[in-house]
């Protein structure tokens, strides 16, 4: 039996030889130009080497050789020492040239590690060699003089290099903090290796394979020195613990009971003694699996508190935001809940803006002054997100970049310090980059783990979908208010159109009727005047009187009759020059405008405005727009200009007339078309120039409206179809 915890002795040691070696090959290739992978590289093949030299004092093997190699494979340890202090000044990212009494040892071990290098190789070193009264080791050497000395070096290179790493530990904040706490304890483990190591020499009986504590020494190391994302090494470590306890119980308590019982077990079994650890062996070999998993579970569910109690909360919200329909509500309930129940310092969130094309600040917490407003969608960081659909740590992005300084994360880098931010989250819906969530530091300092991560990105996920549909909800209900607006402008427009006709109907008829006795009247009058002998003076003017207030009725029954008019016929339509129009009314009427002080100024631009209509109506039109501005002006001014443009705009012409005068009350804007509407004094206006302008252009198929603020003038515009080139040419 002890032939076979010999061999298992063996294993670990030989598994150290070869871990030891293996880890710092891969730590090296992992990153060949990082001067910490290169010194853990050295230091991993330094302990390798003393493994193989513990490995051959457990070889039965002619004793001079084994002498031999044992001094040979363990002269490397000389140079742990330097290494050990170069790995931890690398590891805090501190410089070995800041620290007086580091550099001072730095210095000596230049000369300190070769010397203790030959000195191992020297017979001062071990002084004779002894059978081991340890169970697996065959021989051990009995230290020398010079080994105390080596001791010396050793253990206070080793205790400085502690007590330094320490205090960067203690100096250190969230992400470094964590590396360097994981490292102290990894360091710790491995001082307790070789302490039994030390010890063994001396004759002081550990019986422990302390080789493994070797391999979880350096698989910790490696850890924190490879994996970037060192914050789930809590976990890890866990998980590495309960196994190795586990395991340790599992096969150690069978040797423990061959070491320590065998005698015992004789006096009850036998010679059948062996059956005794076998069966102990198989009940643990069973039981152990399911120990391991318990304590796991137990474990995690300590360790992992904090995001479970936060994922529940998290969760309901994702539930609750989804009934949120007011998009800039939703998007502050987003920032305030991961703020409130993650417990971190400040969060922004940035939504896409097509108009823009850019990210938009829309909602956050506790944000300062600095915060930027917008992300443009050509920034580095974006174009990332949308590759590499995963959060961004800053603390990663910034060892990538450190160990590569020329790569895309120091553009990274200095996008995400600009947005002050510690973890970026983004989310996508239908694979669009649809938001940003930006977080800051965690108030309990821990940094954020890849579960943290992996709630984020589901939680932002469900509220992406959820803010989309706000988003979509509010534009239905804008299209649906504004259409709404549409409809209540046009229903307001048919019902003044209807009025219009309406009143223009019965203006028709009454003017029709009125216009036989009017004329009846005249003639009458115009007899009476010219036939006969009148009587007296007195009668004379009574006549002539009736003859002027008749020819006034008649003239507003020929208006009124204008305006009742039939819609054109096709068959009259005429090709119309607009700018003929224009340039014959202003010449007709700018001796009138010229003799009240007004000017007009016209702006034609090139281009031919022909539509299909009546010459003399269109006149009429412009005249009464141009009178009426004349009009305004004068109520405000002596004198002022009339402005008029012609333009032409797709297929419709526009001609706008504008003044300087007092403008429209809004109270009155909607009545002006209305016949006989006026503001004028009695006898200055009718109230039927504009109501009349209305049906001539309705019945040319085009429009007429205006614009006014108060104290800024008024711009009519009436808006006319333009004949269509085929038309035009067959004319
Ligand atoms: P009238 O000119 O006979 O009053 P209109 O139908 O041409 O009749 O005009 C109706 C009313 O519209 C006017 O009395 C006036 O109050 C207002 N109006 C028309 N044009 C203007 C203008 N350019 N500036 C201010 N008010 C105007």
């Amino acid at each position: 039996m002890p032939d076979i915890s010999m061999n298992v002795y063996q294993a670990v040691t030989l598994s150290a030889v070869l871990i030891s070696f293996g880890i710092g090959v891969f730590v090296l290739l992992k990153n060949i130009k990082n001067s910490l992978n290169f010194v853990f590289f050295v230091f991993s093949l330094c302990i390798s080497s003393w493994c193989f030299s513990h490995f051959i004092t457990m070889t039965k093997q002619n004793v001079a050789t084994s002498i031999f190699y044992e001094k040979l494979f363990f002269a490397p340890v000389s140079f742990m020492p330097a290494f050990w202090l170069l790995v931890v000044y690398n590891i805090a990212g501190k410089k070995i040239e800041n620290d007086r009494i580091g550099l001072y040892l730095a210095r000596s071990s230049f000369i300190l590690s070769p010397l203790c290098f030959l000195l191992t190789l020297s017979p001062f070193f071990f002084r004779e060699i002894t059978p081991s009264n340890l169970p697996f080791i065959k021989t051990h050497l009995v230290p020398g003089v010079s080994y105390y000395f080596f001791l010396f070096y050793w253990y206070s290179y080793a205790t400085y290099g502690f007590c330094k790493a320490y205090s960067f530990y203690k100096k250190s904040i969230a992400h470094k903090n964590d590396q360097l706490k994981y490292f102290l304890l990894a360091t710790f483990i491995g001082f307790l290796g070789s302490a039994i190591y030390f010890l063994s020499v001396f004759g002081i009986k550990i019986s422990f394979p302390h080789d493994v504590l070797t391999i979880i020494y350096l698989l910790l190391m490696a850890y924190a020195i490879v994996k970037y994302r060192l914050m789930d090494i809590r976990v890890v470590v866990t998980r590495t613990a309960i196994f190795v306890a586990v395991y340790t119980i599992v096969l150690g308590l069978p040797f423990l009971l061959i070491n320590a019982g065998k005698d015992w077990l004789i006096i009850f079994l036998g010679t059948n003694w062996w059956l005794g650890p076998l069966i102990l062996m198989a009940i643990l070999a069973t039981t152990g699996p399911f120990a391991y998993i318990y304590l796991l579970r137990n474990a995690e569910a300590i360790l992992l508190r904090e995001q479970r109690s936060y994922q529940e909360t998290l969760k309901q919200a994702a539930i609750g935001i989804a009934r949120i329909r007011n998009s800039k509500k939703l998007l502050d309930f987003i920032a305030y809940t991961i703020t409130k129940t993650v417990r971190i310092s400040h969060s922004a969130i940035y939504l896409f803006d097509p108009e823009f094309n850019q990210f938009i600040l829309k909602a956050g917490r506790n944000l300062n002054e600095k915060q930027p407003i917008s992300i443009d969608k050509k920034n580095p960081l974006i174009h990332y997100l949308e590759k590499q659909n995963e959060p961004l740590v800053y603390e990663e992005v910034k060892r990538k970049s450190e160990d590569n300084p020329d790569s895309v994360f120091t553009q990274l880098e200095s996008e995400m310090a600009l947005l002050n931010a510690k973890v970026v989250v983004a989310s996508f819906l239908e694979e669009k980059l649809l938001n940003i969530l930006i977080l800051g530091d965690k108030l309990s300092k821990r940094p954020y783990t890849s579960e943290d991560l992996h709630n984020f990105s589901v939680f932002v996920t469900e509220a992406a979908l959820a803010i989309d549909n706000a988003l979509r909800y509010e534009n239905i209900e804008e299209q649906v208010r504004q259409r709404t607006k549409e409809l209540m402008e046009v229903q307001n427009q048919l019902v003044q159109a209807e009025k219009l006709a309406t009143v223009g109907t019965l203006a028709g008829g009454v003017a029709h009727e009125i216009n036989n006795p009017l004329t009846a009247i005249l003639t009458n009058v115009q007899m009476l005047l010219a036939a006969k002998p009148i009587d007296s003076e007195l009668d004379r003017e009574s006549l002539e009187l009736i003859e002027e207030a008749t020819k006034r009725c008649r003239t507003i029954v020929q208006k009124l009759m204008t305006y009742a008019k039939k819609p054109l016929e096709s068959a009259r339509l005429d090709k119309v020059d607009l700018r003929k129009v224009l340039d014959i009314t202003i010449a007709f009427i700018s001796y009138q405008l010229e003799q009240e002080n007004i000017k007009i100024n016209t702006q034609i631009d090139e281009g031919g405005y022909f539509v299909s209509g009546n010459h003399n109506e269109l006149e009429q039109v412009v005249t009464n727009l141009i009178l009426n501005a004349k009009d305004a002006i004068k109520r405000l001014k002596k004198s002022g200009i009339i402005h008029v443009a012609i333009s032409k705009k797709d297929e419709t012409i526009m001609i706008e007339v504008q003044d300087e005068g007092p403008g429209i009350p809004q109270g009155i804007l909607s009545k002006i078309f209305d016949p006989f509407f006026t503001t004028k004094d009695v006898g200055k206006g009718l109230g039927l120039g504009l109501s009349i302008c209305h049906s001539i252009i309705a019945k040319h198929k085009g429009t007429i409206s205006v614009e006014s603020e108060p104290n800024q003038g008024a711009v009519f515009t009436v808006q006319l179809p333009a004949m269509k080139e085929e038309s035009k040419v067959k004319s």
